[in-house]
């Protein structure tokens, strides 16, 4: 390790900035963030600082910098674009025994500046040792992403709670033990999901009924989207890390399955075409089951879990057993595959409106609304529509949209094996026939599918 990285408190100290350029106005920023009393040294100033200055934030200085600068400052940052002067400034502040940064300077620096994610109070620093600062940078924007902005009132929220906490626990060790339940549990969930107050009855709870207390499982209803990864959102995947046990369907690709915590316990609950794995009923029952026993259950699903995903009622049957519940949602089919097939669901020419509808077969018929279908102007997206898509087809064209309207069906939209057939309402079922088409699949219809030949963009390389 060659810098120990430690958080200090500056806080009313007077801290000074060498420079008056736009790098040292962003060093002084960050030094009045954490509540320094700041005095900047140069001759003449960026107007980066002048909001500042006018506001008496900043002390200023119009001089060069001179020894005395240094009387009774705590902490030095030189950001001139003179090296000379930056180094005056380092053999000056080291005399001292004055911690000092150079900007871009390692070899003239006591201490550097660290990337910072900033979840205040949390905070995380990033350091390269000044080997890579380009490097540190792209690990926090990493970080970022991978932190919920909510943290920062997790970390406050607890902070609130840690002498009470701290006097009910004889043992450090059930103290930590608690904390780290409460933190990966319900709390921290609650917290993100905006109930803080929520959130900090159950930490009492908690709290009180530690001794006898058994865990309170709960069921994250997520939308893994259509199929490709890095269409899941940040907080499906926060789920995806921590749940006990995983019920995912047919459609939820094995990459992303991948991504589910190692150790949780996976069901699969896959409902293929006349071929259901567990009953809509079982499954909303074994959800229930794994909660009441404690576990944080993932209920991962296709796309969005309110879209043709049955969310609704596997939720209701929660709700009438007070499980406590979240729903997260995904990137549905429509979106995600249009998105990926160069197809603009709406457009100023072509389309003022969007329609999904499923196109599942019952008895070789499908119950639709046609003539609400059937009308210029619109896209209709069809789920589920491979078997159906001759009736489909027709039913749209005796309904009076016109035989060349065109039409489009997706393989596996989004993936690897995306696949795309390209015709009209009148000739698509054959050219769809001619190619084995693999499940799943979606169909749009509409004028905005003629787009898709300039559109297209993404290659699969399969
Ligand atoms: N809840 C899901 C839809 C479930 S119904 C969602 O919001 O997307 C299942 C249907 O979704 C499939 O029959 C198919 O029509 C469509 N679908 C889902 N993923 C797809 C994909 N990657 N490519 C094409 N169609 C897809």
């Amino acid at each position: 390790m060659d810098f120990l990285p430690i958080f200090l408190n500056i806080r009313n100290k007077v801290c000074l900035v060498v420079g008056g350029g736009e790098v040292a106005a962003r060093k002084a920023m960050l030094l009045l963030q954490a509540g320094a009393q700041v005095s900047v040294v140069a001759p003449e100033l960026d107007s980066a600082f002048n909001a500042y200055v006018a506001r008496g934030k900043i002390n200023y200085c119009a001089e060069c910098f001179q020894l005395e600068h240094l009387h009774n400052i705590m902490l030095v940052i030189a950001a001139t674009n003179d090296r000379t002067i930056n180094q005056q400034v380092s053999e000056a502040a080291q005399q001292r025994q004055i911690p000092v940064n150079v900007v871009d300077d390692p070899k003239l620096c006591t201490f550097i500046m660290p990337s910072i994610i900033d979840r205040s109070p949390l905070l995380i620093a990033v350091s390269s040792g000044g080997q890579s600062p380009v490097l540190a940078r792209i690990l926090r924007a990493q970080l970022e992403a991978l932190i919920p902005v909510a943290y920062a009132r997790v970390a406050s929220i607890a902070g609130k709670f840690r002498q009470q906490v701290k006097q009910h626990f004889i043992h450090p060790e059930k103290r930590r033990l608690f904390w780290e339940k409460v933190l990966q549990g319900p709390f921290t969930e609650m917290v993100l999901a905006g109930k803080d107050k929520t959130a900090q009855d159950y930490l009492l709870q908690s709290l009180q009924h530690e001794k006898d207390e058994s865990p309170q499982g709960e069921v994250y209803l997520v939308g893994a989207g259509p199929g490709n990864p890095d269409l899941l959102t940040f907080r499906a995947m926060r789920l995806m890390q921590q749940a006990d046990v995983v019920v995912y369907d047919r459609l939820v690709s094995a990459a992303i399955l991948d991504m589910v915590r190692r150790d949780a316990t996976r069901i699969y609950a896959g409902k293929e075409r006349n071929k259901h794995t567990l009953e809509q009923e079982s499954i909303n029952q074994l959800l229930v089951r794994l909660a009441q026993e404690g576990k944080r259950v993932l209920r991962l699903k296709g796309g969005d879990p309110f879209i043709f995903g049955r969310g609704g009622e596997e939720i209701e049957t929660l709700a009438s057993h007070h499980i406590p519940f979240q729903v997260v949602p995904g990137i549905t089919a429509a979106s995600g595959v249009a998105a990926y097939a160069g197809i603009p669901l709406t457009h100023r020419d072509y389309a003022q409106s969007c329609i999904f509808v499923t196109g599942h077969l019952k008895n070789k018929m499908i119950d639709l609304d046609w003539a609400h279908l059937a009308r210029p102007n619109q896209t209709i997206v069809i789920y589920m529509g491979l078997l159906g898509l001759p009736v489909l087809c027709q039913q749209l064209i005796v309904h009076g949209l016109p035989s060349s309207t065109p039409a489009a069906i997706i393989q596996q939209g989004t993936t690897q094996k995306q696949k795309i057939v390209t015709g009209t309402l009148q000739t698509l079922p054959n050219l769809t026939a001619a190619v084995n088409l693999t499940p799943p699949t979606l169909i749009i219809v509409g004028e905005v599918v003629k787009l898709h030949q300039n559109l297209t963009w993404f290659e699969p390389t399969s």
